[in-house]
């Protein structure tokens, strides 16, 4: 199938992004990388009048780190950050999903943002955006507005985008480690195929101080409408004395934090199981990590 017609206009300013989407009195999209759109357009599941492209606007390629912040611009490019020392260095978590998101040709034109944006409940991107309190900036005819991601999706491909904002960037505040401690990261999916979709996914942060967990971030993809933080499990861990015992013990409890539904793929219960199995893997993994003699994070 084909989209239905549409006009196109490229952009040079986030000001002239703003006013073309409002002018089309939503029903213009954005278009960044097109990874995910696209699709959408040629299925008819959107049939937008206008898309508007912001790939010629130069301030939105830019991975900065501001203070101890870390900002991605709205159209840097998964392989960008993939390949950023930066992001190797501040963002261990981060740099460990993005390899599983697609296949390479897709994360050489696919945006950060966009997968945000997009909000797929078991894409890599936005799960660890959430876990690491990451925020997005979005620029409307009302003016800048900065939206915490636990308070941006309502659902399955669901967000508090509004039809005349365009987001501009993911922050990621606080990426520096508490000094002395020393930090552990995991990213772990199940895909019917390698580059496929994840079934369900988990990932988690451990920084550890003196064998003990000074704090930890943790949350499952693909178990419900959205991206799950599993924040009593975080709050059972935080503070202890990390122990195999102990993480096994909070993620075999996590399953009655999930509501995952049925669907034609799997039941509800598999997805269950698998997110058990793969939290369990996860905090192995990041204990593992935060226990080595390397200094964790920066
Ligand atoms: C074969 C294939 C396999 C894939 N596998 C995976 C996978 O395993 N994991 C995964 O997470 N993703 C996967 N994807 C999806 C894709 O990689 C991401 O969703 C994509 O990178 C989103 O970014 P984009 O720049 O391409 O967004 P686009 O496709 O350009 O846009 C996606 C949506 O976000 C909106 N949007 C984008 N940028 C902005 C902005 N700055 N402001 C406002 N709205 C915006 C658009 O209007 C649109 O609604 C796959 C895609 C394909 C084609």
């Amino acid at each position: 199938m084909k989209p239905v017609n549409f006009d196109y206009i490229a952009v040079n300013s986030v000001e002239e992004a703003v006013a073309a989407l409002s002018q089309a009195g939503g029903t213009a999209k954005i278009i960044a990388g097109g990874q995910s759109l696209l699709p959408i357009l040629n299925m008819r599941l959107a049939r937008p009048s206008l898309l508007v492209d912001i790939n010629k606007i130069p301030e939105l390629n830019r991975i900065e780190r501001v203070g101890n912040e870390l900002r991605f611009g709205a159209t840097v490019r998964h392989h960008q950050a993939e390949t950023s020392p930066v992001v190797q260095e501040y963002l261990p978590l981060l740099a460990k999903a993005i390899p599983l998101v697609g296949h390479r040709p897709i994360r050489s034109r696919g945006t950060l943002v966009g997968s945000v944006v997009h909000a797929d409940p078991s894409a890599e991107i936005p799960l660890v955006s959430l876990i690491l309190d990451a925020s997005l900036e979005l620029h409307g005819t009302d003016g800048v507005r900065t939206v915490a991601l636990a308070d941006f999706f309502f659902g399955y491909m669901m967000n508090d985008l509004q039809a005349d904002e365009v987001a501009t960037a993911l922050v990621f505040p606080d990426i520096t480690c508490q000094p002395g401690s020393k930090r552990g990261t995991s990213f772990q999916e199940m895909a019917r195929r390698d580059g496929d979709f994840a079934l369900v996914s988990a990932a988690g942060q451990i920084d550890l101080h003196d064998g003990v967990i000074a704090d930890v971030r943790l949350g499952v993809g693909g178990v419900g409408g959205a991206p799950q933080r599993l924040v009593e499990t975080e709050d059972f861990l935080k503070g202890k004395e990390a122990t195999i015992d102990l993480l096994m013990e909070a993620a075999e409890a996590i399953g009655d934090l999930l509501e995952p539904d049925d669907d034609p793929a799997v039941s509800a219960q598999y997805r269950r199981s698998v997110a058990i199995g793969l939290t369990k893997q996860v905090l192995i993994e990041a204990f593992l990590e935060a226990s080595t003699d390397k200094e964790g994070g920066k």
